[in-house]
């Protein structure tokens, strides 16, 4: 739909794919920025011929030839971003979503549908996904497991196996290729919101179901909610047809700005990640933090725990924001246990390593010197038990 067929025959560097991909045909369209479509119909006045091409949708989910019928079926704007993650992540194909939640249900639904409800997933996962696994919302039922177990806890009704690497609040990290040797004919689902396919590649591992909270680093500023699964063609159409009965689509617009996020994506991940490296280092090294995380493959996420109380450092920073979410060019901190991951039964999330104590932060592009200095402050005034009032606390409140 985008013309992208001849740049599919050629190898270009990640950088490239990144501001080219999805864009392809604009050129030859006296185009340079991607139009955005807002139509919600499509006129035709061969009704045969729409027929013929809903018949074909009806049978393998394949995008429409020409326009779609309605935009429930699909949207050229959107379909740019899908084409250009898809070819980051190095699939042929991904479906967008109207968030990360609505991307995992699809999937879920699809296994579903073919009375595979079983799935095998890996503690710790973001939340509400591990909410929605362990609640049955979607008729599922879970079996937990650590990556070891994966292969013994297969059932002739598994239908998915679910991981996140690095995983969400830990950063605990998982060896995709093992774990998909170990799932057999049985498809792995990697979340790769954390690492992006700048850092990792899951389908190139053996996963076949590469899921992104596109919230995050996809978006990257803050302002777009959505989900996508890169996978390949087969999985794609089924998940288009889900998404066609479900009605979890993405909005243009939001498909607009992750395409447009997605150009400055290696660039504002490798920045964040020197960031974060950078902290990770000082934070290893000071005396009033206990424990720090950091992924062996980057990214631009730290987990820490403090000696003091980690509701003070959350009190406490001023240039960083405390709030739930990750992946913008702005630094974000939150406490999981109380936010991201307080849907969790409290054991369950203890046991995974998700402790009282654990803070994550997902560091931005600030300079990292002025991250220090407010991290520094918030960490005195954690480990001085609260009582330290910064002198600027008035004047920020009332900006
Ligand atoms: C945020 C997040 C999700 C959920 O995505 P939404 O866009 O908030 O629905 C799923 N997985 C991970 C790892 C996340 O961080």
């Amino acid at each position: 739909m985008t013309g992208d067929d001849d740049a599919r025959t050629t190898t270009r560097a990640l950088a490239t794919e990144a501001v080219h991909a999805g864009r392809d045909d604009l050129a030859r369209q006296g185009l340079h920025a991607p139009p955005i479509d807002l139509s919600t119909t499509y006129p035709s006045f061969d009704s045969r011929g729409e027929a013929a091409r809903i018949d074909a949708f009806a049978a393998t989910g394949a995008e429409p030839d020409g326009p779609p019928v309605y935009a429930r079926l699909g949207n050229p704007t959107v379909a740019r971003f899908e084409t250009a993650l898809a070819r980051l992540e190095g699939t042929q194909a991904a479906v967008a979503f109207a968030s990360g939640m609505a991307a995992l249900s699809a999937v879920l639904l699809v296994r579903a549908a073919a009375g595979l409800r079983h799935v095998v997933a890996v503690r710790p996962l973001y939340g509400c996904s591990d909410h929605l696994l362990t609640a049955g919302l979607l008729g599922s039922e879970v079996t937990w497991t650590d990556p070891a177990g994966t292969a013994a806890a297969l059932r002739p009704d598994t239908g998915l196996v679910m991981v996140e690497s690095p995983a969400n609040p830990t950063l605990a990290e998982v060896d995709l290729r093992a774990l998909a040797h170990a799932c057999g004919s049985v498809p792995l689902l990697a979340d790769n919101t954390f690492a992006t396919p700048v850092l990792q590649r899951p389908a190139e591992r053996g996963a076949r179901l590469v899921l992104h909270s596109a919230t995050k680093y996809l978006g990257g500023h803050g302002d777009v909610m959505a989900g996508v699964v890169a996978c390949d063609e087969e999985f794609a159409g089924q998940l288009r047809q889900i998404r066609f009965a479900t009605g979890g689509v993405l909005h243009p617009l939001a498909g607009y700005l992750l395409l447009r996020g997605l150009s400055t994506l290696p660039v504002r991940v490798r920045a964040a990640s020197e960031n974060a490296a950078e902290l990770a280092r000082r934070l290893a090294a000071d005396p009033r933090v206990a424990r720090v995380r950091y992924p062996r493959i980057g990214g631009a996420m730290i987990a820490f725990e403090v000696h003091g109380d980690p509701h003070e450092v959350i009190a406490g920073v001023r240039l960083i924001t405390p709030a739930v979410s990750l992946g913008s060019v702005d630094s974000l901190i939150q406490h999981p246990a109380s936010i991201s991951h307080r849907i969790v039964d409290a054991e369950a999330r203890r046991g995974a390593g998700v402790s009282d104590r654990l803070l994550r932060m997902s560091v931005g592009l600030e300079d990292v010197e002025d991250l220090w200095t407010d991290l520094d402050q918030a960490l005195h005034r954690a480990a001085a038990g609260g009582d330290e009032t910064p002198g600027h606390t008035v004047a920020v409140a009332a900006g």
